[in-house]
């Protein structure tokens, strides 16, 4: 039994009934029916360069939009909006036929894939229960990403925020404001003032510095300006098992960000482990018990349900995701050989022997090289060149207008930047990737409006 559907989408869902009533879709047999799983950053870049007047093309993911992933720690304070770090799906359909709905089961030797609404029941529908329906592939692209990890730490799901999706960050960009508003209320004793203002970010990659970041900049700025008496009593505090922040980053840009963190106020809690969260709380094994406002856990990756019931492939021993050969075709379990119809890219999937980071950045180029070679396929010419990553380096929002971008492992340019300058190719980088004219005027739009007026603190 399969464990990734679900009514409505969020980063960590939970299961529903399974239906019995079950549809079948049969795509007309003229063209090659190709359906991608998945419209994040693999699913959606193949949708988008995929020949869809040779393929049929379907696309199944249970949100409607691809989330531009690094610009969602700057929605979650409110200096982007967040419809600017979306892009619809629907912008390709009905060239595309696409469907928001989980998939939840392949059957490999038919070529099925089982797939449930991740739209509300209908109204005729028992409690739970979903219809199902079947679409049948000639050409598969599994891009299904991957989940947050938690490690198990009892009460994460219930009481911590994810950083994953547009939601996630909507729903932290509420918090932070009741935190202050309710902070705010007369009867308030000075101590329940600092515990609920009291900011956790678990997790020191990327995701959670660059969230610290732009969250002290928002309390150094508009809450200063608008909650005099109460920035004073905010804390923000990073907590993380390993001995540093920017562990994926070279140490000296390691070093200049913690620098940076300490001097903005920014406490960083290395080595310590976090044992259990409650509504309010969590207990550190080196600190006891720590009260905190909101908390945003952001600690790698778990498996994607569907790719975890996914028995049939070879699994990645330490991210137990697929295992592709270097054309990011599947490698089955029963044969050691891959499949030709089955592709694999994003977070969901590591090419054997040649692990790379879970980045967008590899997402993306897997996607392009994928639906290259598909377009190539479909016109009946041989495709056998392997995916090879060009590394153009890994850049990280540290606050304040300043940044850190790494490049001693890319192929061009080696070097790394630290400060204002980083800061600005850190910019100038998301808005280029930006993908739709809309967003490349609505991103540097809300740039510079928060800039003149201040962020919006309204809570609804
Ligand atoms: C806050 C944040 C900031 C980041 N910043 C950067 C950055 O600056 N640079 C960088 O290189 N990387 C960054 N990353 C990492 C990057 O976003 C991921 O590596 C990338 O999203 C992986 O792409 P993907 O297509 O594999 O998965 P995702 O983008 O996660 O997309 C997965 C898709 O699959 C869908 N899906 C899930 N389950 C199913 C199912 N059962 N059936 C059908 N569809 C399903 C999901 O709804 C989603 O649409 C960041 C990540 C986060 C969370």
């Amino acid at each position: 039994m399969l464990a990734c559907r679900s009514a409505t989408r969020s980063a960590q869902h939970k299961p529903l009934t399974y239906a019995s009533r079950t549809f079948s879709f049969s795509a007309p047999r003229s063209r090659q029916r190709l359906v991608i799983l998945g419209s994040g950053w693999g699913g959606y870049e193949v949708m988008r360069g995929i020949d869809k007047n040779r393929w049929n093309v379907t696309m199944v993911s249970p949100s409607n939009y691809f989330n531009f992933t690094p610009l969602l720690a700057s929605c979650s304070v409110g200096t982007l909006e967040f419809r600017s770090a979306v892009e619809p799906v629907r912008r390709y359909t009905p060239q595309v036929k696409a469907y928001q709905a989980w998939c939840d089961k392949i059957d490999f030797d038919r070529k099925v894939l089982d797939c449930v609404p991740a739209t509300p029941p209908l109204a005729q529908s028992k409690p739970g229960e979903l219809a199902s329906f079947q679409l049948h592939y000639d050409a598969l692209v599994i891009a299904v990403g991957a989940y947050s990890q938690t490690f198990n730490v009892p009460g994460v799901k219930e009481h911590a925020h994810f950083l994953k999706d547009v939601s996630n960050a909507r729903a932290i960009r509420s918090r932070i404001m009741e935190c202050f508003e309710q902070a705010n209320q007369p009867t308030m004793s000075d101590i329940d003032r600092r515990n609920i203002l009291h900011f956790c970010i678990v997790g020191g990659g990327p995701t959670g510095v660059e969230f610290a970041a732009e969250l002290h900049d928002l309390l150094n700025t508009d809450v200063k300006r608008h909650f005099p008496g109460l920035v004073n009593l905010a804390r923000i505090s990073l907590f993380d098992v390993a001995p540093r922040i920017l562990g994926s980053f070279d140490e000296g840009l390691q070093e200049f960000a913690t620098a940076r963190f300490k001097r903005d106020g920014i406490r960083i809690l290395t080595q310590h482990h976090v044992e259990r969260v409650e509504a309010g709380r969590m207990y550190v094994k080196e600190k006891g018990e720590v009260p905190f406002g909101l908390l945003v856990w952001s600690t790698g990756l778990a498996p994607n349900p569907l790719v975890e019931s996914i028995g049939e492939a070879r699994k990645d021993p330490k991210t137990k995701g697929l295992t592709t050969n270097d054309e990011c075709q599947v490698i089955m379990d029963s044969t050691g050989q891959a499949d030709p119809d089955v592709y694999a890219i994003g977070d969901a999937a590591t090419i054997v022997d040649a692990p790379l980071p879970a980045t967008a950045q590899v997402a993306n180029q897997k996607a392009k090289y994928l639906y290259k070679k598909l377009n190539r396929l479909v016109r009946g010419r041989a495709h056998t060149e392997p995916f090879v990553f060009h590394n153009m380096g890994s850049l990280a929002y540290i606050g304040d207008w300043t940044a850190v971008y790494d490049r001693t492992q890319s192929e061009n340019l080696r070097g790394k930047e630290a400060g204002r300058l980083a800061w600005l190719l850190w910019r100038s980088a998301y808005f280029t990737r930006t993908l739709s004219i809309r967003n490349k005027i609505l991103v540097p739009f809300y740039w510079f409006m928060n800039w003149i007026f201040g962020r919006d603190l309204s809570r609804f």
